[in-house]
């Protein structure tokens, strides 16, 4: 199935007068037969670990949210207009959201509506049958703070504004939409705040707008299919700077007011983006999107790869520069935004492959090699630690964001490599890069490409590293453990990895 928002999906919605005539004759062959046919949208896409995120029956490709934010009293208002199209005869249909909601519109015409537990029903006048573009327009005001998804805090306020950013659910707390990465759309963002505060978002930076005195318009524009959890909003007092990169696209940074002395780290890391996405398109193909950045703030308490500018909580620059997050993040661009899991129980494929690029930034610095960390990563955690109970390829919602997510994933992958050779598994990171590029994919996708590129019999490999508990027998490099420990010394590196992923992995 081709995935919604795909390139293919984006021109054939361009193409207005053969939509509508193409809209037309569906509904003159359908109405008749099918008026009464017409079900209720699924709640749910049926996810391994959140069953109710995302919803059946359309697929979005476009939204624009235009929101109003006070910092003061946390309310934010607005509307968010949704381009979609139906995938089957719809009675009602489901978007994720939490706030209040005032009005919604389906095709210009009041439509009915009720929200519960983060599932916001809206039931047309008239049934929309399969194949019809339709428009959504929902008006909102409400305080996003106090709610809570699945008992997880999403919308966080800050000293200065607030933050919209968080995984696996953060939408629900200011977009209604499609809330899961199966259904990726292209984003148009405006936010206006009270003059002299900062909004941020993905994509490309398209000015402000002084508007009505007491408030200044921020817009933002993401052109590549984007998933819901992936698109953020940080508001706040901030430092934008704006350049552009060697390769020509916009880089925006910013960094918050409040950093102190972690300003200088934080700026000497993150200003490098483009020299370290230049280096991870040289091993991992094209960088998939259109614009560059980050964004730094205290308090966030993680870092999250949202799509073109990841944000980045000051504390991973705590002991000077660090390149490594900067580097983690970047490569999810490829692994996570461009290339999403399909199903969130499969998030080794994300941090997995996050981890290797720590490891080929290393490399690339000088600072030890990939094969160095994954074996010394192995090596130094003991057989009975609890890290080895937990499976990278299915380690329960509550541990989405465990150690071993990143680090046993990291060893997968290094242990692919050893198996395969170089040649064959850098032929597999880029084929699986370009395959499935703004699509999601499945581990049985990834291990069916990885035989298909090697010629070899791999399911004994993955079966053990991410499907069986306790400490493989053999480490990443197929040595046992005996021999090993007496060969490898403490990479470089390894020291601010290991701080690196206690920040990322105690962020949930
Ligand atoms: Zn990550």
């Amino acid at each position: 199935m081709v995935p919604d928002g795909s390139p293919v999906t984006e021109v054939h919605n361009m193409k207005v007068p053969a939509t509508i005539v193409a809209g037309l004759a569906v509904v003159l062959f359908a109405s008749p037969a099918t008026a009464a046919a017409g079900a209720p949208g699924a709640p749910g896409l049926g996810d391994s670990y959140y069953p109710l995120d995302g919803n059946g029956g359309y697929d979005v490709s476009h939204y624009d949210i235009r929101l109003s934010y006070q910092p003061a009293t946390d309310l934010l208002s607005g509307t968010t207009t949704i381009l979609a199209r139906t995938t089957q005869d719809l009675s009602s249909l489901n978007l994720d959201f939490l706030l209040e909601v005032t009005s919604v519109r389906v095709d210009n015409a009041p439509a009915a509506f009720s929200t519960k537990d983060g599932e916001l029903t809206v039931t047309p006048r008239a049934e929309l049958p399969e194949g019809r573009d339709v428009t959504i327009v929902v008006r909102y005001s409400d305080n996003p703070e106090p709610y809570r998804l699945y008992g997880f805090v999403g919308w966080q306020r800050t000293p200065t504004g607030a933050l919209g950013v968080n995984q696996p659910h953060i939408a629900p707390w200011w977009y209604p939409g499609n809330n899961h990465p199966r259904d990726k759309a292209t984003f148009d963002v405006s936010i206006a705040v009270p003059p002299g505060v900062e909004a941020l978002s993905n994509g490309t930076f398209l000015g402000v707008q002084q508007q009505v005195p007491g408030w200044v318009r921020w817009n933002w524009r993401s052109v590549r299919p984007q998933a819901p959890y992936l698109t953020f909003l940080a508001i706040g007092q901030y430092e934008v700077r704006f350049a552009t990169a060697p390769n020509g696209q916009q880089l925006v940074t910013a960094y918050g007011d409040d950093l102190g002395v972690n300003g200088p780290a934080a700026r000497a890391s993150v200003e490098r983006t483009p020299e370290v996405l230049d280096v991870l398109a040289g091993i991992f193909g094209p960088y998939p999107f259109e614009a560059q950045g980050g964004v730094v703030d205290t308090g966030l308490g993680f870092a999250l790869e949202t799509q073109t500018r990841p944000v980045y909580d000051d504390a991973f620059f705590r002991r000077g520069a660090n390149t490594s997050v900067v580097a983690h993040e970047l490569a999810h661009q490829w692994f996570g935004d461009s290339v999403s899991v399909d199903d969130w129980r499969e998030i080794w494929l994300n941090e997995g492959f996050a981890t290797s690029a720590e490891y080929l930034w290393s490399d690339h610095q000088g600072e030890g090699t990939p094969a160095e960390i994954a074996r010394y990563t192995y090596d130094v955690i003991p057989a009975d630690d609890d890290f080895w109970q937990v499976l990278p390829g299915d380690p329960g919602p509550e541990n989405q964001f465990h150690d071993a997510v990143y680090d046993r994933g990291g060893m997968t992958l290094q242990a692919l490599r050893t198996a395969v050779g170089d040649d064959a598994f850098f032929e597999i990171v880029r084929t699986w890069a370009a395959d499935e590029q703004y699509g999601t994919a499945t581990t049985g996708e990834f291990i069916a490409l990885a035989e298909r590129v090697s010629g070899q019999e791999l399911d004994g490999l993955f079966t053990t590293w991410l499907y069986t508990r306790g400490k493989p027998a053999a480490g990443p490099d197929g040595a046992t453990a005996t021999r090993a420990r007496v060969a490898v010394a403490k990479p470089k590196s390894y020291d601010r990895i290991a701080d690196t992923h206690r920040l990322l992995t105690a962020g949930e």
